[in-house]
């Protein structure tokens, strides 16, 4: 609920939110729309949702001011008065005495319940939910912030929904995938997985998440183990690590440090290396050499090879991965060099084009990648393919 909402000043995530947990918990979801800040649509919305659904849920407008109008609808829909509930009105007082702050009048609209709804307590924020039971229907009213929805689906809420569906929830496991198109996994995976396990293919920025579901555990395993042979090392996380949490993790165990070169990056690949908390276990340094000067002075890159090849060549990112390893000491050095565009493309190397290296104690590995799309899609997928590039080499247990 929200004209944050309908104006597009805010993304509805938490639908997205609800729906993925919704789905897990054995639920079909019908729908979902956004509503302005009018107690009358609002209400409209409402009963329009009960009389299709066994469960509504919804988030919005439970704060203390004026505009946030969600309690009001909920109390008109429902013919039953707005009552100040004394627990909540409690709870909201030591609340506030912990923040170490009075508790403001308008906080006491949050105390408000229709009758014959109950409040749920927040555990993350003031507005309580609210619940009830109409028509068969079980309605649930939370709060629009989406940290708040969240501790409420992981708390009570939660708690009832799983209850409430009547079908036992659903097995998810989710293959993070980089590298590689939708359409090239698809023909990987072929016919896999057998009924009754699903696979939806998730394309993003950083690649293609599988999400894989089952109605039970076993069925869930075997259809994982036969994904997992297809696939061998396109997946890298099963349990939602990120990518530079994976190099990280392998880095240590191998015992390893790293240094970054990066000229078309402009430092995101040190950058994401470095979000990883104890990053400094094998991080060693980064320089970005954006110009050719300072991938001569710093990195050692011969001007003649510049000259000859190209800043966005093979020769120079070898170069500039070798250089950043001999002066960091570290066990692999890295490099990025390409062409983020949107101009200096030419027809022999097109905006998108880019150069990755990975200088080692097994010498250097150098591969050209071919990015379409705008310079911030170019720049984030050139990182992944760098810092990639590192995960494959350490997984096919190369010598730092
Ligand atoms: P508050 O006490 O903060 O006023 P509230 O229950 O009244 O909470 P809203 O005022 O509707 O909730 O929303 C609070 C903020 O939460 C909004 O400004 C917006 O940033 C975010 N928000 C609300 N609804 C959504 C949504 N569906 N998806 C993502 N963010 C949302
Ligand atoms: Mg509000």
């Amino acid at each position: 609920m929200g004209d944050e909402l309908t104006c597009g000043s805010r993304i509805d995530t938490n639908s997205a939110e609800l729906g993925r947990a919704l789905t897990t918990w054995g639920y079909r979801t019908l729908g979902s729309r956004s509503v302005g800040d009018e107690i009358e649509r609002i209400v409209a919305a409402i009963e329009e949702a009960v009389a299709e659904a066994d469960v509504v849920l919804v988030t919005g407008g439970l704060g203390p001011t004026p505009d946030d109008r969600t309690r009001e609808a909920l109390a008109a829909w429902s013919g039953g008065a707005l009552e100040e509930d004394p627990a909540v009105v409690d709870w909201l007082r030591e609340l506030f005495r912990q923040f170490g702050r009075p508790m403001a009048e308008s906080n006491r609209r949050q105390a408000m319940v229709p009758r014959g709804m109950r409040p749920i307590l927040n555990p993350a924020g003031t507005a309580p939910a609210l619940v009830g039971e109409r028509e068969g229907t079980l309605l649930i009213s939370l709060p629009g912030v989406p940290s708040e929805v969240r501790a409420f689906l992981g708390g009570e809420v939660g708690e009832v929904l799983r209850a409430g569906s009547g079908v036992a929830p659903l097995e998810v496991a989710r293959l993070l995938t980089t590298g590689i198109t939708e359409s090239k996994l698809a023909d990987l995976v072929g016919e896999l997985p057998a009924d009754p396990a699903r696979l939806a293919f998730l394309p993003a920025l950083g690649g293609v998440e599988l999400v894989l579901s089952a109605p039970s555990a076993a069925v869930l395993e075997g259809a994982r183990g036969a994904l997992r042979e297809r696939l061998g090392d396109l997946v890298y996380s099963e349990d939602g690590e990120r990518l530079e949490e994976v190099v990280g993790r392998m880095l240590v165990d191998a015992g390893a440090t790293v240094a970054v070169a990066e000229s078309c990056t402009g430092g995101l690949a040190l950058s994401r290396l470095t979000d990883v908390p104890g990053a400094s276990r094998y991080v060693l340094e980064g320089v970005v050499t954006y110009s050719n000067e300072a991938k001569t002075r710093i990195l050692g890159v011969e001007a003649e090879t510049l000259k000859a090849e190209g800043a966005v060549s093979e020769a120079v990112a070898r170069k500039m991965a070798e250089g950043v390893r001999e002066i960091s000491g570290a066990s692999f050095g890295l490099a990025s060099t390409g062409i983020a565009g949107p101009a200096g493309g030419t027809e022999e190397k097109p905006v998108g084009t880019v150069w990755i290296a990975i200088a080692g104690g097994d010498g250097t590995e150098a591969r050209r990648v071919r990015i379409p799309g705008d310079r911030g899609v170019i720049k984030f997928r050139a990182a992944q393919a760098l810092i990639d590039g590192l995960r494959r080499l350490l997984g096919r247990g190369r010598s730092p």
